[in-house]
């Protein structure tokens, strides 16, 4: 990497009026969230459960929960870092119409960006839903139900299955999430996807669409993706002291 490619960078954003900022889990590392794929990372200690497994067997539901509640406790104290407080100022001066987002942790909102400027990919860790009616259901009595009494969660209104807000491997994609992405994926000329090893698709296609159409691509990672090729520009480092330095912010 060289000062070139941030001065690039610099460039290409300040002669965009509408950029997409495209995010994976490695953009919240700094806050204290292993991604799932860089060593000491969730995969190397887990594997996920599957949807269908999630759905049919108690046992495998019990297990999930059980695993989120002895997991949140990094997800409870993290806060936005450096990277996070860039990419909320690049919206803030309407710089960036919207974040696309992989990750499940609720940092950028909690960066203060506006829940309409950002698209979930994969649903939210930080509450649940029932899976039958869709009613959003609070963590902390289902915690406290499942650690004091052994109750797994079912839905107050149907009696419907309760999940975690997050899509799991083998779950539908949400489709509205899906429809906002591919509409500001095609709206923009400008797409910096940070973070992410672009290898877990349907989200990954989004940079690619961007490629295709002929927008400019700016890849920030700490290690190379798959998709550098297919970049104007990639930068090989750390995501919160470089997008600060770009964004002046600190
Ligand atoms: P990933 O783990 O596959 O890739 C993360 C990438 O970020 C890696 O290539 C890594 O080298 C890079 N990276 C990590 N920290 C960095 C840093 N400080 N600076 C520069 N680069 C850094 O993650 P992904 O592509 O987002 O895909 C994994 C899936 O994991 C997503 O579906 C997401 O839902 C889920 N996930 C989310 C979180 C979260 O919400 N924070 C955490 C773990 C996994
Ligand atoms: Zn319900």
């Amino acid at each position: 990497m060289t000062d070139q490619a941030l001065e690039q960078l610099k460039d290409l954003l300040h002669a965009s009026s509408r950029t997409v900022i495209f995010t994976g889990a490695g953009v919240s590392t700094e806050s204290g969230i292993p991604d799932f794929r860089s060593p000491g990372g969730t995969w190397s200690k887990y594997q996920p459960i599957e949807f269908s497994d999630f759905i049919a067997s108690e046992e495998m539901r019990r297990q999930s929960w059980s695993r989120k509640f002895a997991t949140d406790v990094e997800l409870i104290a993290a806060q936005p870092n450096r990277g996070h407080r860039a990419i909320a100022k690049l919206i803030e001066f309407g710089k960036a119409a919207c974040i696309i987002t992989q990750n499940i942790d609720g940092l950028h909102q909690a960066s203060g960006i506006p829940d309409e400027k950002i698209v979930e990919l994969h649903g939210n860790t930080t509450y649940a839903t029932c899976l039958d009616c869709a009613v959003r259901q609070e963590l902390e009595p289902i915690k406290k139900r499942f650690l004091e009494d052994d109750i797994i969660p079912t839905c107050d209104e149907c009696g419907g299955i309760v999940k975690a807000a997050t899509i799991s491997f083998g779950q539908p994609m949400p489709e509205a999430p899906m429809q906002a992405a591919k509409t500001e994926t095609d709206l923009t000329r400008l797409f910096i996807a940070i973070g992410s090893s672009l290898v877990v698709f349907p989200a990954a296609g989004f940079p690619l669409l961007a490629a295709r159409n002929g927008a400019k691509l700016v890849i920030i990672n700490r290690e190379p993706t798959g998709m550098d090729q297919y970049a104007d520009v990639v930068i090989n480092r750390e995501i919160g002291p470089t997008l600060g330095e770009v964004v002046g912010v600190n």
